[in-house]
């Protein structure tokens, strides 16, 4: 059964094709996408975007500007992990990326980097290794120094952290990487233990700095797997 019908809008964004009158067999539409009129025309209803992942996740992280120091715009992934649904769905789509890799443990970068570590790890059924600012990890420490987006610091991974054994696969995890600074500072730690990063997963990555120093050493030892990338 075939209908003669009127499109006024969606399926294309052509001004020419609107309005255009074109044979289409019916059951090329459900009826869900379809609007009649009294006068019995039919037009195609625009079809719904469903947002993907990334698209719902980018929407759920909040724009903080001037925190914690002016010109400074903060990206909040609190509200994302509010979100049950979506916290869920991320580590699971990254559990599902390194499922076939023998990772036996995931290192966090303090702070935000043990919340998405933690629940990886879980998920992987690997240890947690945390990565943590100078002075918090007891026991003997390796240390490795560097510069922030704002301001310098120092962070240290325990000495046993992959129990002595070298060559293991570990995922790095951290929320959002700027200068890379962090990042890079992270990797040598894991470097000098002589494990072996097979990833490095963020909600965020920040463009503006790829050209810099750290971000091409990080380039070097693993691949950066961004979910949303900032210009
Ligand atoms: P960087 O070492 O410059 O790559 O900075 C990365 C670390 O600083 C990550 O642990 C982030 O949590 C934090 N960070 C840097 N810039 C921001 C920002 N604009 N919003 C939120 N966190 C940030």
């Amino acid at each position: 059964m075939y209908f003669r019908l009127s499109f006024s809008k969606g399926l294309s964004m052509n001004k020419q094709e609107k309005h255009k009158e074109i044979e289409k067999p019916i059951n090329a539409f459900s009826l869900e996408d379809l609007i009649i009129d009294e006068h019995n025309n039919v037009e195609v209803k625009m079809a719904k975007h469903k947002p993907t992942l990334r698209e719902e996740i980018e929407q759920s992280i909040t724009n903080i500007p001037d925190f914690p120091k002016k010109g400074i715009l903060f990206k909040d992934i609190t509200t994302f992990l509010q979100n049950g649904r979506l916290f869920y769905d991320y580590i699971e789509m990254l559990a599902h990326r390194y499922q076939t890799y023998k990772i036996e443990y995931v290192v966090g970068i303090e702070a935000r980097g043990f919340i998405l570590g933690s629940a990886l790890a879980f998920a992987l059924k690997a240890g947690f290794v945390p990565i943590r600012k100078k002075g918090k990890l007891p026991g003997k420490v390796l240390s490795q120094s560097y510069t922030l987006e704002y301001g310098k610091d120092s962070i240290e991974i325990k000495e046993d952290a992959f129990a002595g054994i070298k060559g293991v696969n570990v995922v790095l995890i951290d929320d959002l990487i700027a200068t890379g600074g962090t990042a890079n500072a992270a990797l040598q730690l894991i470097k000098k233990l002589e494990a072996k990063c097979i990833e490095l997963p963020c909600l965020i990555n920040f463009l503006e700095f790829a050209e810099r120093k750290e971000r091409k050493e990080i380039d070097s030892q693993t691949h950066i797997f961004p979910l949303i990338d900032i210009e």
